[in-house]
């Protein structure tokens, strides 16, 4: 990967389809908007979100792994996003030093304006925050002058969490909702590439439709904005700004 001139963004996905279901189309969206977009994926999700094809015989680690890797690709491509694999296995995920490092450096290559990945709480998957935790202290790494010195450190991009599979038991409650009806089409053909997870594609498709309304109540009704789908998020740091309208 080239360093990036253009305004960019870095989604950090702790299994292949995270960021399909949950950052899809801020993906799509900004991709759109002129975005360089760069997807990081600690896991295939190997273990514990690739039970179809477990369940379909005659499998290995190897066969699952290279499934969902090309699934991930397929969904980028459509999204319109680069993407990386880091390969740190799943159940458990665990990174040590070195790959600390690896995502400090993928931060200074791309630069990012603003950084997605997962909630900070998951009692249903310890995966989950833990590629918040390594997020946000690659991020902290990255900012700082004596670690490499003399390569040119990243800003403060804003950090935002994407939507959990079960938001209340994560604590998570979205301050932000992303109007992504523009490209929902995008986000649903992303979503089809994951043939291994089909009993998702309704459920996002009515998280997408639910947070849509959402997101048009809090535009106000007498509005000319058409929502039909959106994601939330939520800011994981204060957004810094002279213009509170
Ligand atoms: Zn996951």
């Amino acid at each position: 990967m080239e360093k990036m001139s253009k305004k960019s963004a870095l989604v950090v996905s702790a299994h292949s389809a995270d960021f399909v279901w949950r950052a899809g189309g801020a993906i799509a969206l900004h991709a759109s908007q002129g975005y360089e977009v760069h997807v990081v994926c600690l896991s295939y999700g190997e273990r514990g979100e690739s039970a179809r094809l477990w369940r379909s015989g005659n499998m290995t680690e190897a066969k699952v792994k290279q499934s969902r890797q090309e699934e991930a690709e397929a969904a980028a491509r459509i999204l319109g996003a680069s993407i990386a694999f880091l390969d740190l296995g799943d159940y458990p995920l665990r990174a040590d030093k070195e790959t600390l490092f690896r995502l400090a450096d993928i931060f200074r290559q791309v630069q990012p304006h603003f950084v997605l990945t997962h909630s900070v709480n998951d009692p249903y998957n310890y995966d989950h925050p833990l590629a918040a935790h390594l997020t946000q202290e690659a991020r902290i790494i990255a900012q700082a002058e004596g670690y490499r010195p003399g390569e040119t450190i990243i800003g403060a991009p804003p950090v935002y969490s994407f939507e959990p599979h079960q938001p209340e038991q994560c604590n998570w409650k979205p301050d932000v909702l992303l109007d992504i009806s523009a490209v929902w089409d995008k986000k649903y053909a992303a979503i089809q590439c994951m043939a291994g997870q089909e009993h998702l594609w309704e459920y996002y498709t009515r998280v997408a439709l639910q947070r849509g309304v959402q997101a048009k109540r809090n535009v106000g009704i007498n509005s000319s904005t058409v929502i039909s789908h959106a994601e939330g998020y939520q800011s994981l740091l204060p957004r810094v700004t002279e213009d509170l309208s």
